[in-house]
């Protein structure tokens, strides 16, 4: 297949590899932004093959990881009213609140409808006139634009019973928030291929001229990962910190901008909740005032009690790349995917389910 075997080449990996062990001297700490980033290097085991001065931290790259269980208890509060169906990506259902979570609201009689695109969760308000359909929006800027559009088609279809819960992240504050905290020193990032896709490199240029870390954007083959991890090593070693592309079949500089537009036609910049690290200024989309109608936190008062974390979970610890799964006591003792307490164990691009996949032994 065209643009995928090619970076599967195991000629080209070794290649990338001999060159990394090569030109890498300095202790080096990198951190995949991306839960994308950190399943494809577990599973292609790129950790053990990269030099043992080169460390690697996963961060808080999985969206339904960071959503924050204050967030959570509110679509399943919103979920208990009459009249209402919740339209959710999968992952999300599982996912425990502080009290419940979408699944079991589903089980006590809540309408919670599983949908693979915001057109599913469109039709499914065509369809149900009488009822107020909710669709759950969580993401980075990977599915804003999409959500977006649904907005968009609402509007033109004059759509009356569709809401949208605005979960939705940005990544460029919260990589500035997670730097602000000092837990975690950093060289260098691997930053988020898709995300890129549609916000280009350019927001990435803060953390090269003033934090001093090196950048590069990744696709999600082990030959692109590679790459990406070559280009940080360069700059690292060279003390010239800068964001470049490795990526380059799928990010441009400028990303996509008619997505871009999108964006910026519905949501405006405001403050999000993320799991294990609090409230970040500028790090969510809000609704803007002009499609408020679609905004089911103006249609509807959500009260919820205190949010709390499941008891003995660390996934903030694991999102903030300050503890690693294999810290946590209940992993794979209490906390498996069949059976998760926590976020990080429920989505597929968490690093608890990562590493339990793909065994901690690659843990290093
Ligand atoms: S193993 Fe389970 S309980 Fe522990 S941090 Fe991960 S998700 Fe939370």
């Amino acid at each position: 297949m065209k643009f995928v075997e090619e970076y599967r080449d195991p000629e080209l990996g070794k290649k990338l590899l001999d060159r990394i062990h090569k030109r890498s001297r300095k202790h080096t700490r990198l951190m995949e932004f991306c839960g994308g980033h950190t399943v494809a290097i577990f599973k292609h085991g790129l950790r053990q093959l990269l030099p043992q001065n080169i460390e690697m931290l996963s961060g808080p790259g999985c969206p339904v990881c960071v959503t924050a269980a204050a967030d959570l208890d509110k679509a399943i509060a919103l979920g208990k009213l009459p009249d209402v169906i919740i339209t959710s990506f999968g992952d999300m259902v599982r996912v425990p609140g502080s009290y419940s979570s979408l699944q079991k609201a589903k089980a006590d009689g809540a309408e919670i409808r599983i949908v693979y695109s915001t057109q599913d969760a469109l039709e499914i308000a065509r369809d149900n006139p009488e009822k107020s359909v909710v669709f759950i929006g969580i993401g980075f800027e990977t599915t804003a634009p999409t959500v977006a559009a649904s907005i968009l088609q609402a509007e033109q279809e004059n759509i009356k019973n569709y809401y949208v819960l605005s979960l939705h992240k940005v990544c460029p504050p919260i990589m500035k928030a997670i730097l602000d905290l000092g837990e975690v020193r950093l060289n260098g990032i691997i930053c988020p291929g898709h995300v890129s896709v549609v916000i280009g490199s350019r927001p990435y240029q803060f953390l090269a001229d003033d934090y001093r870390i090196a950048c590069a954007v990744s696709g999600f083959e082990p030959v692109d990962i590679l790459l990406a991890v070559d280009r940080l090593v360069e700059q690292i070693e060279r003390d010239k910190p800068d964001v470049e592309i490795a990526y380059r079949r799928g990010v441009k500089e400028e990303g996509n901008i008619p997505a871009l537009r999108l964006m910026d036609t519905v949501f405006e910049a405001g403050e999000a909740n993320w799991r294990g690290i609090g409230v970040v200024p500028d790090s969510g989309l809000n609704i803007k005032k002009k499609y408020e109608r679609f905004d089911v936190e103006k249609r509807f008062e959500i009260k919820t009690p205190p949010a709390s974390e499941p008891k003995g979970c660390i996934c903030g610890a694991v999102l903030r790349g300050v503890s690693t799964p294999l810290d946590c006591k209940l992993f794979r003792v209490k906390c498996t995917p069949e059976s998760p307490v926590g976020p990080c164990m429920v989505s597929s691009e968490g690093s608890c389910a990562t590493y339990y996949q793909y065994g901690e032994g690659y843990g290093r």
